[in-house]
């Protein structure tokens, strides 16, 4: 069966999709060591996938053939990794030195618990006593150099080149979901309702990449891998929406929470392809779903490294808007993960070999 262009499915964020953004947020996988995530990408989308395999970065591609022979290959990219630490020094006694993987600011890191590796073990970071500071010793910025792992007496379990996460438990809020590492856990739960849904009209080439937060490594050589006609990467940027408290108007949000899914004009990585900006917007608003632009700026996704590819691919970003990323726990709203699902999914059944023949 060819589902007509204008036919579209509503797919529903429910408990079975909640559940597994919880298991996804719960897991471990910093840059480099996304197994635990991977694990549980290709037992959700084994039953549904026509071909699948782990390439030799890591990157999970699978694939969803269209019914049409030469039907549009659309490559869907989410990152698996997030950001962290890495154990680098072993100063006994429990007491690890460590760097930090992908952008964490140092200051979020103080007295915070954290698990480490993949049987998360718990630790706490630790600061030098404020008891014991004097004067503007107090006033300094954290710095890295100031701050250690300590996991207690050592355990034997952990060892350097361990990666270690910000210990938090996801949690339903109402409305808001709160929970560590949904940039990108909710791209990657996205794409996998969205195979698990794959429109017939397209070939659907689903991407979970690695080593996004350290340079965009696994999209580029899955882009290269795939050689789609296009791509559009799903993935969670910052929402800047809070009072501002001098009273002045706020204009520099980058997104709001409760505004729908993000399209990408411009960030600092890419440049979408107009034609798929313009085709975006105009699925929305058919289909009346509520969307933002991203505010141009900043910031980057998998497309920085996509669009580059062979002899250039036309992409756009999609992002579930999330407060506090790369923190210890994010804030985002259950509504825009719904309308980011329906719009991308709409998208896809919609797409046709005109939205890429119009002018730019
Ligand atoms: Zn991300």
């Amino acid at each position: 069966m060819t589902l007509r262009a204008d036919e579209t499915r509503l797919l529903l964020i429910g408990e079975t999709q909640i559940k597994l953004l919880e298991r996804l947020s719960n897991a471990c996988a910093v840059s480099g060591d996304e197994g635990e995530v991977r694990k549980i990408v290709i037992e959700e989308i084994k039953p549904y996938a026509d071909e699948l395999k782990v390439d030799s970065l890591g990157n999970v591609l699978a694939i969803k053939h269209g019914v049409k022979e030469h039907a549009m290959r659309v490559m869907l990219s989410a990152h698996m990794d997030e950001v962290g630490l890495m154990l680098t020094h072993d100063n006994g006694d429990g007491i690890y030195r460590f760097e930090i993987m992908g952008g964490i600011a140092p200051s979020d890191l103080a007295g915070k618990q954290v698990w480490i590796g993949k049987e998360h073990i718990p630790a706490v970071i630790g600061l030098k006593p404020l008891h014991l500071g004097k004067g503007d010793s107090l006033k300094k910025p954290i710095d890295l150099e100031d701050l250690h792992i300590d996991v207690g007496p050592a355990k034997g379990a952990e060892k350097v080149g361990d990666r270690a996460v910000f210990a938090t438990k996801f949690t339903q809020l109402g409305p808001s979901l709160r929970g560590k590492a949904m940039d990108n856990r909710l791209g990657v739960a996205t794409l996998i309702e969205l195979v698990r849904h794959a429109p017939a009209n397209i070939d659907l080439q689903a991407a979970f990449t690695v080593q996004e937060e350290i340079g965009l490594r696994g999209a580029r050589v899955a882009a290269y891998a795939f050689n789609p006609d296009l791509a559009i990467v799903l993935d969670s940027t910052p929402a800047y929406d809070l009072p501002a408290w001098d009273s002045d108007e706020n204009v520099r949000y980058n997104t709001r929470l409760g505004a729908g899914p993000a399209i990408y004009v411009a960030d600092s990585s890419t440049i979408s392809d107009p034609r798929l900006v313009r085709f975006m917007i105009r699925t929305a608003e058919e289909h009346k779903i509520p969307y933002q632009l991203r505010q141009p700026g900043g910031g980057g996704t998998d497309a920085g490294a996509i669009h580059k590819q062979r002899a250039g691919i036309p992409s756009v970003s999609v992002s579930v808007p999330g407060r506090y990323h790369h923190g210890p726990a994010s804030i985002v709203r259950l509504s825009d993960w719904q309308h980011t699902l329906n719009l991308v999914s709409a998208a896809l059944s919609g797409l046709t070999q005109e939205v890429l023949a119009a002018d730019r």
